[in-house]
């Protein structure tokens, strides 16, 4: 099957997934995702909100490193915001004037527009991505040149038995990145990757002056 994100050859991979030989990508296979309608079910169920110290705490994992680049002054976009969104509410107190995004929660499409935003932020979203490539495509045209984008999604790696991985148990979640794939979606959309955990949060860097 071809790479969902990059076109490239993928092969089997363990529990009916694809392994993508050149972007490292491993994604489910897309006869087995779920109706949007499901979709939207399980999302209901998610209970993120801003009360929650815990849910703070959690996006604090992205917030912490991305302070560090932050402008005094900024514009931002929480791309699948949720239900509750919590981490504009973050990125206000450090100066950023932030809209919240959700195709399900908050879909306001007139937010979608290129080049537009100082900062992007995606947590726990970008594993959802039925049609990666294109999802992609999206997330980093919104951001400005010279901005920034942060994403948080678990990341796979060979220490983890997939088979077993409750990252993968969920449902709704399909699309897994590795190392390699963070240094594809560098490459092909001229990112620099300015700070990397090696777990779940990357922070880029869109080139551009
Ligand atoms: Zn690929
Ligand atoms: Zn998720």
């Amino acid at each position: 099957m071809d790479c969902l994100l990059c076109h490239s050859d993928s092969t089997s991979f363990v529990a009916d997934t694809f392994l993508c030989q050149q972007c490292a990508l491993v994604f489910k296979n897309p006869a087995d995702f779920l109706s949007t309608e499901d979709d939207h079910d399980r999302y209901a169920q998610h209970q993120n909100n801003s009360e929650d110290q815990g849910y703070r705490d959690f996006l604090g994992k992205l917030l912490n490193p991305l302070k560090e680049f932050l402008p005094p002054h900024f514009n931002a976009l929480d791309f699948g915001c949720g239900p509750g969104p919590t981490l504009s509410l973050l990125l206000e107190d450090e100066g950023g004037d932030v809209e919240n995004y959700d195709p399900i929660f908050f879909p306001d499409a007139h937010l979608l527009i290129p080049e537009t935003y100082d900062v992007v932020t995606s947590t726990e979203v970008v594993e959802h991505f039925k049609t990666p490539e294109k999802d992609w495509d999206l997330l980093v045209s919104l951001v400005k040149d010279g901005g920034l984008l942060g994403v948080m999604t678990q990341f796979y790696d060979e220490s983890i038995d997939f088979q077993k991985w409750w990252y993968k148990n969920d449902p709704t979640h399909v699309a897994f990145y590795q190392e390699k794939t963070l240094n594809y979606l560098a490459d092909n959309y001229q990112l620099d990757i300015l700070y990397n955990d090696h777990k779940s949060v990357v922070i880029f860097r869109k080139r551009g002056y």
